[in-house]
């Protein structure tokens, strides 16, 4: 029997349920990706993810054929090329593992009843999720709004499963399908910034298992305390790995679970770990239960938020040109790398949204276009958690303080001096507030205000009451409009 492997988000062949079953049950097995590029469709991957998702598939077609096989590759609508390739191979089966997004389960029930309805079989499998979206609910049978329930909940109620390991046989088909070359999809526009990019990984290791490993064993035992830390990098990396596929989460469960088996006091570290996993699982349950949430507010009070717009601080800031030295810091590790510590993503969308009244949508989609880790599901969840308008969100008033938040995560300025290396020579004590610095300490360290680094563009204190005062607004527009 001829079978077809569908890879999307999953561009692995270890733990690949659908690869591997394909591989067990069948007699030939191809491997298919198709590209549909319509730019138009919402959420189409943005210009970062597209450079991953080309140097992903070229080490999925690297890894194939080091066992005899290949990956084909194919343009356009995935129904009408699933279905030449069905009738040129012969085929009874295609195997996918399931996607989570919206837009992806409607395209892929459709796709589903299709081929169904033309004899083929299809079978799916849950690849890419510790839980499936919508099994975890409270004893009202209602999804939970609220991450702790969420996440004591699975901790008692969810198996991980062992991960799939490769197949034992890669059963290449006898006829050689046809195949487009990876470059003719031009993910990888010829532009700086693709190459600074595409430069600052070691695409072989840094997304692999044997990375993760070395991790667990290095550097877990400091997660729980480092993981806030801008400079050091105490946390995994592993967000494009698990957004591309290259890694599945039980492959980074069962690898922390082996972990703390070798060394038992690593149990709390791992835990740790663990219940971020779940923050991602229960961004992927909300999605599911609230599919409008990636450009609407779960909270509905924020429909009538009054929202600036203002194309040229939002140019500022996607540029790290705010005169704020740690949100700068961060917003060029996005533009220089496709990823940007966590503790920085928090600060830089909170300046966007709360000293800058930008609505968060916009800091949503320019952080899809440019994060290699880009999700929609955490992308959500994070814009709507700093905005305060999410399920499990900040309270509104809380705002973060630039400043202090540089002080306290990057005391020493390692972070501020590796992406904004214009204020290197400024001491620490000024480093993250330079208007504060007396005029002979900037001139002594090569800095005029305004010339070499911007002053802040806007007074965070006159900021913070100005966000207050909106956020007044909006719930007296909401008080009025509930009157009877
Ligand atoms: P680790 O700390 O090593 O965590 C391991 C894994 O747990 C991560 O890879 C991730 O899958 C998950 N995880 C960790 N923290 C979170 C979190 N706060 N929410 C959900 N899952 C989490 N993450 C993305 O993967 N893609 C995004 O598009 C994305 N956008 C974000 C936007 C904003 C505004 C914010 C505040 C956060 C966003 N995050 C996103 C979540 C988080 O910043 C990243 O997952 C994390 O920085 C990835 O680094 P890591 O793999 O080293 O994390």
């Amino acid at each position: 029997m001829a079978a077809i492997v569908l890879f999307r988000n999953d561009l692995r062949l270890e733990d690949n349920p659908a690869f591997y079953h394909a591989c067990t049950n069948c007699d030939a097995v191809i491997p298919l990706y198709c590209w549909d590029p319509d730019p138009l469709q919402p959420w189409a991957p943005g210009g970062a993810s597209c450079v991953g998702i080309h140097q992903a598939l070229q080490q999925l077609d690297d890894a194939l054929k080091e066992r005899g096989s290949r990956l084909c590759v194919a343009q356009g609508d995935n129904t009408s090329i699933l279905q030449k390739f069905i009738v040129d191979h012969k085929v009874q089966v295609v195997y996918w593992n399931r996607r989570y997004t919206p837009q992806a389960i409607a395209a892929d029930t459709e796709l589903k009843a299709t081929l169904q309805e033309q004899g083929v079989a299809v079978h799916s499998y849950n690849a890419s999720l510790l839980t499936e979206p919508g099994s975890v609910l409270n004893k009202s049978g209602k999804p939970f709004r609220v991450f702790t329930p969420f996440w004591k909940h699975c901790q008692t109620s969810v198996q991980i499963r062992e991960s799939y390991p490769l197949p034992e046989q890669f059963k290449a088909p006898v006829k050689e399908p046809d195949t487009l070359e990876l470059q003719s999809l031009k993910l990888q526009p010829a532009m700086p910034w693709v190459q600074t990019m595409k430069q600052s990984w070691d695409w072989e290791q840094d997304f692999s298992m044997e990375k993760l490993q070395t991790w667990c064993e290095d550097t877990l035992v400091d997660y729980p305390d480092g993981r806030d830390a801008l400079a050091e990098y105490y946390t995994s990396g592993m967000s494009t790995a698990l957004a591309l596929g290259l890694l599945s989460p039980h492959q980074l469960w069962n690898a922390v679970t082996a972990a703390v088996t070798q060394n038992p006091a690593l149990d709390s570290a791992a835990t740790a770990f663990t219940r971020q996993l779940f923050w991602r699982e229960f961004a992927y349950h909300l999605l599911y239960h609230y599919p409008e949430t990636t450009t609407t507010p779960l909270k509905s009070e924020f429909n009538d938020f009054p929202w600036r717009e203002d194309t040229d601080a939002l140019q500022r800031w996607q540029q790290g040109q705010t005169g704020y030295p740690v949100v700068d810091a961060g917003m060029r590790e996005l533009w220089a790398t496709g990823y940007m510590h966590n503790r920085a993503r928090m600060i830089t969308a909170s300046f966007l949204v709360k000293d800058l009244l930008i609505p968060w949508q916009q800091g949503a989609q320019w952080f899809w276009d440019t994060l290699l880790d880009a999700d929609l599901a955490n992308n959500t969840l994070g814009w709507q958690w700093v905005a305060g308008c999410g399920a499990d969100a900040a309270p509104y008033f809380r705002i973060f303080n630039p400043v202090r938040q540089g002080e306290r995560f990057d005391p020493d300025g390692v972070y501020v001096r590796k992406w904004v290396p214009e204020l290197a020579k400024l001491p620490d004590k000024y480093l993250h507030a330079p208007w504060t610095a007396p005029a002979e300490v900037l001139t002594a360290a090569g800095i005029e205000l305004g010339a070499q680094y911007p002053n802040p563009m806007v007074d965070h204190s006159e900021a913070r009451d100005a966000a207050m005062t909106a956020y007044q607004a909006m719930r007296q527009t909401r008080l009025v409009e509930s009157t009877p």
